[in-house]
């Protein structure tokens, strides 16, 4: 199977000099979301996995479709001030400047299996942050499991010490 047909370049998005990925026309095609959800699966070697946790926004998509194929529970985590009760939060860098990354207190328990979901792997620091907002509440990060990695902004660096596994690279 070409997911990569399904993945849109989208040049100057958000911002000049940036190509995109556009995952929505995979997520259009009904026979290919199963698909890809399926081979995301597949990359899951963990036989029991509590929680997945999906980053905002784009990582909620699989990261539900991942769970309920798991038997587990879903963990949004949402960027600073989105989610209603009690967080923990995280900063995290971006391109410029800074921002954070929050999650529910009570989401995670201890010793708590995780599967953390992103569509795209960039440089690594969106990852970095989840991962040791699951540390602090207990939870142990079997791996972090992406559509996408973008080999060239090396990412992986920043989370060597997990497992990574990802479908598609660029
Ligand atoms: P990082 O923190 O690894 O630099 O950036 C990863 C985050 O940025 C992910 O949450 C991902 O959704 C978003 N992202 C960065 N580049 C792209 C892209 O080209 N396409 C999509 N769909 N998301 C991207």
């Amino acid at each position: 199977m070409n997911f990569k047909e399904y993945i849109r370049d989208v040049q100057d998005f958000p911002k000049q000099g940036i190509v995109f990925k556009d995952i929505t026309p995979l997520l259009n095609n009904a026979e290919i979301l199963e698909k890809t959800t399926d081979a995301l699966l597949n990359l899951v070697k963990e036989q029991k996995i509590d929680k997945v946790v999906g980053m905002e926004s784009r990582g909620f998509f699989f990261a539900t479709l991942l769970a309920t194929k798991l038997k587990a529970g879903f963990v949004p985590v949402r960027k600073k001030g989105k989610l209603p009760f009690n967080v923990l939060s995280k900063p995290y860098s971006l391109e410029y400047g800074e921002d954070a990354l929050e999650i529910h207190t009570d989401a995670i328990k201890k010793g708590d299996k995780v599967l953390i979901h992103d569509d795209v792997l960039a440089t690594g620091g969106t990852a970095k942050a989840v991962c040791e907002l699951i540390e602090e509440l207990g939870g142990e990060v079997v791996q972090c499991n992406f559509l996408i990695e973008l080999d060239f902004l090396n990412g992986k660096d920043k989370i060597a010490n997990y497992n990574v596994d990802s479908l598609l690279h660029y």
